[in-house]
């Protein structure tokens, strides 16, 4: 047999992408790393159902990590760990570099808010004997997948005298759960003959509460009476305090490993979590950068970044100009020398839904991180459309680094889109591309991640700042 190679398979290896091999390229170590790299994620995701708890939980590691609160105006020296906190919903952690914010500051920006069932102001009734609570779902939801789910309470509630009482319930196994109820497939003929976003609506995703009545009188509404004294004698509200809360349901599943191999997870709320982690990761384990090194966690990109946790909010931007102010340099000019990975997921190809994606340029499990180098809809609407010096630069930095990457699109032309926080970042005139996690299932209450990749994602961040 002749072992040389032929002309052409030398010529394909010079020119050509290679082939696809999944978590097949990766050294037993390097897989070995993501396997332990991943069980303190878990931890991390099974405690940031909301965004209020990822940035109570990550303060507390940051913490443990020696940063410390910022305090505008104080002189801060390389090396140097600080974190600012806004409105408990947003955070960002950052290590003073070397040069401070003279060549620009390093940016990785992840969203800790995932789609969900919000509580509607006055969601309390009750109908035939059960209790239920009203909802307004948060984000994009294919509704039939949030039925029949065990789902969790969380939040906060600010009752008349300005006291804010923080709800979990749900989350341990001898606590109660909650559900939004179907119907079962006998009864659903009519049901069955409409469209999927017909035969699910927004209205109809109630939560199922209660069912025991306070006493046996003739009185009405017994039951919903009975958990309104239930919620009382636990946190001490009462029901007009409803409308002065921020409560939420979230699936109340633990995290666990997916397949024989064990080489996926299967949570809830990966999207963007399993950004968000990595990103801390790689902050936290930041020495003395070059430039300052910023990890931003923000709220509200599921439903478009407004409001002043999300990105759309100056925030982070006066947290720049605070650290530009320090070295004595213009907030604007810091800004326009930034570089900026925004931190977000893609969609994982699926061979069951092969249609959707167009697999030259979709993304894979087990093939690395994924740069999404534009998103939007349409012909490229509502995007930042990353330049070919950026990419060139962040292909560069990858490579010599030695983090298995890969392109993806969000689907096949014109099929639908979404959106990142990349042009929020993007407008404020920093260079930026979107970098993440490829994700299977995307928004449904149990997403799956690879191991492999969200290591990967975490070595890409660590390459950024380093
Ligand atoms: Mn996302
Ligand atoms: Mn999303």
């Amino acid at each position: 047999m002749n072992e040389e190679k032929s002309k052409a398979t030398m010529l394909k290896e010079q020119l050509m992408m290679k082939e696809r091999k999944g978590a097949g390229d990766y050294k037993a170590e390097v897989l070995k790393e993501a396997d332990a790299f991943c069980e303190d994620y878990k931890k991390f995701l099974d405690n940031s159902r909301t965004e209020r708890e990822a940035v109570k939980y990550t303060v507390e590691l940051a913490k443990k990590n020696g940063f410390e609160e910022f305090v505008p105006d104080k002189e801060y020296k390389a090396g140097d760990r600080i974190y600012v906190v806004n409105r408990e919903k947003a955070l960002g952690l950052a290590v003073i570099g070397k040069n401070g914010t003279k060549n620009g500051v390093k940016l990785a920006i992840a969203h800790i808010d995932s789609p969900r069932i919000d509580l509607k102001p006055n969601p309390l009734y009750e109908d035939n004997g059960l209790a239920l609570f009203k909802t307004h779902y948060y984000g994009g939801i294919k509704k039939y997948q949030w039925t029949t789910v065990p789902l969790s309470l969380h939040g906060r509630v600010v009752k008349l005298n300005g006291e804010k009482v923080d709800i979990c319930l749900g989350e341990n196994d001898d606590e109660p759960c909650f559900l939004i109820t179907d119907l079962l497939p006998h009864l659903d003929k009519e049901m069955a003959t409409k469209t999927v976003s017909k035969a699910f609506t927004g209205e109809e995703l109630n939560i199922l509460v209660g069912s025991m009545p306070f006493d046996d009188s003739d009185d009405k509404n017994l039951v919903s009476l009975n958990v309104m004294k239930i919620l009382n004698e636990k946190y001490g509200i009462v029901e007009g305090d409803f409308l002065s809360a921020e409560l939420c349901f979230t699936p109340c599943y633990k995290t666990r490993d997916i397949g024989f191999d064990r080489g996926l997870i299967g949570g809830y709320g990966h999207d963007d979590r399993c950004c968000a982690y990595p990103s801390v990761k790689a902050i936290f384990d930041t020495e003395i950068p070059e430039c300052t090194s910023i990890t931003y966690l923000t709220d509200k990109e599921e439903t478009g970044s407004d409001g002043n946790t999300g990105m759309q909010s100056d925030f982070l931007r006066y947290f720049i100009y605070d650290l530009a102010k320090i070295d004595g340099e213009e907030g604007y000019r810091v800004l326009s020398k930034s570089k900026c990975l925004s931190a977000d997921v893609n969609a994982a190809f699926d061979p069951t839904y092969a249609s959707a994606y167009e697999p030259k340029n979709a993304s894979f499990i087990n093939e690395g991180v994924v740069i999404s180098k534009y998103t939007g809809h349409g012909g490229k609407y509502d995007t930042s459309d990353a330049s070919a010096e950026f990419m060139g630069e962040i292909r560069s930095m990858l490579e010599k680094n030695e983090v298995k990457w890969q392109i993806g699109e969000l689907g096949k032309v014109d099929i639908g889109g979404g959106g990142t926080i990349a042009k929020y970042v993007a407008n404020m005139n920093v260079d930026v591309v979107d970098l993440g996690v490829p994700v299977l299932c995307m928004h449904a209450p149990f997403e799956v991640i690879a191991k492999s990749d969200i290591y990967m994602a975490y070595k890409a961040f660590f390459a950024l700042f380093n």
